[in-house]
């Protein structure tokens, strides 16, 4: 069976630029792509806006559709197939998916991203860019004077905050809690913020519109009444949950589950393997910072095959 010099898992952004980096440095990459859904999280993205290059904007699923033409080009073999075991520490690498069976690899590039967690009501899908977002970087623009919420009382509920104060009319933080997990500082910066207001101990039980969110229905979590929020926007910013599983074990994650890189460096903590995207860097949570780490996770391979020939 044939040794690839580099097997790509995972099709967000730091999957297809790792396989158009690689491509261009003649190393035929194979890169899966999964089975069912491809593109990673841009596929359920509108608008793009701040992606550099594309001065009006470019839909999600159009940017993600030309990033796997242009990696196809440079001579990467794409395979919608899942990948369900890995062997790293082995020589070589070997990729097992469920349809076309095992791969060898000498190095193998991890891009699996992380997925944003939801609050698992019925209309959080269908109001899903329509005034339901999980990026306040990617979609706050949209909200220039308008009413917003943002659910979570972590570091990223209060960023998402502050971020959104500067265009928002008025930012509402609903916390399950009375107080937030925060760190001090955040929270110093969010009290003194004259558009930010708190609902405590309150969680969304229902998000309601038709055709785009038009309020929220707030129950308190400890007298149990319900109260109605009237917003056009309600960020969710509760955590994400890195893909991380398919290497549980076998590469060093942090407590959170993201895997360990050796900044600045996408190598792991296993020789050849290298991570990259959203997999790692969650505090960017950006395709533009994606595709230059999964850049970066092509250069590193291919140094790392220059030096064990
Ligand atoms: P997080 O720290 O896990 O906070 C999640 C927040 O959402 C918590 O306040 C939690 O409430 C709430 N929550 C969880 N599930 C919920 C649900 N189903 N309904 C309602 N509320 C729910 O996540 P994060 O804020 O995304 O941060 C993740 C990590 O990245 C943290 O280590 C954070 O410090 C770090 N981070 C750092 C920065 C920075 O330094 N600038 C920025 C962003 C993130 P409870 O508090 O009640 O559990």
């Amino acid at each position: 069976m044939e040794t690839r010099e580099v097997i790509i898992i995972g099709s967000g952004p730091a999957g297809y630029t790792a396989a158009i980096y690689a491509g261009r440095a003649g190393l035929k990459p194979l890169l899966f792509e999964g089975s069912i859904t491809w593109g990673g999280a841009l596929m359920n993205t509108t608008e793009v806006d701040n992606y550099p290059g594309f001065p009006e904007g470019i839909l999600g699923p159009d940017l993600m559709t030309a990033m796997r033409a242009q990696a196809e080009r440079f001579g990467a073999e794409i395979i919608t197939d899942d990948v369900i075991a890995v062997e790293l520490t082995k020589t070589p690498k070997t990729i097992t998916a469920s349809s076309s069976g095992v791969h060898l690899a000498e190095t193998v590039i991890v891009a699996t991203g992380a997925s944003y967690r939801k609050l698992g009501l019925p209309s959080e899908e269908n109001l899903s860019g329509r005034g339901v977002s999980w990026c306040a970087t990617c979609d706050g623009f949209f909200f220039s004077g308008k009413d917003v919420a943002v659910v979570g009382g972590g570091d990223s509920a209060i960023e998402e905050a502050l971020y959104l104060a500067r265009f928002a009319n008025s930012v509402t933080v609903i916390h399950r809690r009375d107080a937030l997990r925060a760190e001090a500082i955040a929270v110093e910066k969010a009290m003194a913020e004259p558009k930010l207001t708190f609902a405590w101990n309150s969680v969304v039980s229902a998000i309601n519109g038709e055709n785009n969110v038009e309020s929220v229905t707030l129950t308190d979590t400890i007298t149990g009444q319900t109260r109605e929020l009237i917003i056009d926007g309600l960020f969710i910013a509760i955590g994400a949950d890195p893909s991380s599983d398919l290497v549980r074990g076998q590469l060093e994650l942090n407590p959170d589950g993201y895997v360990v890189v050796n900044h600045p460096s996408t190598a792991t903590s296993v020789p050849g393997v290298f991570a990259c995207g959203d997999l790692v860097n969650f505090g960017y949570r950006q395709a533009i910072i994606a595709a230059g780490d999964g850049a970066k996770a092509a250069m590193d391979a291919l140094a790392y095959l220059n030096s064990n020939p």
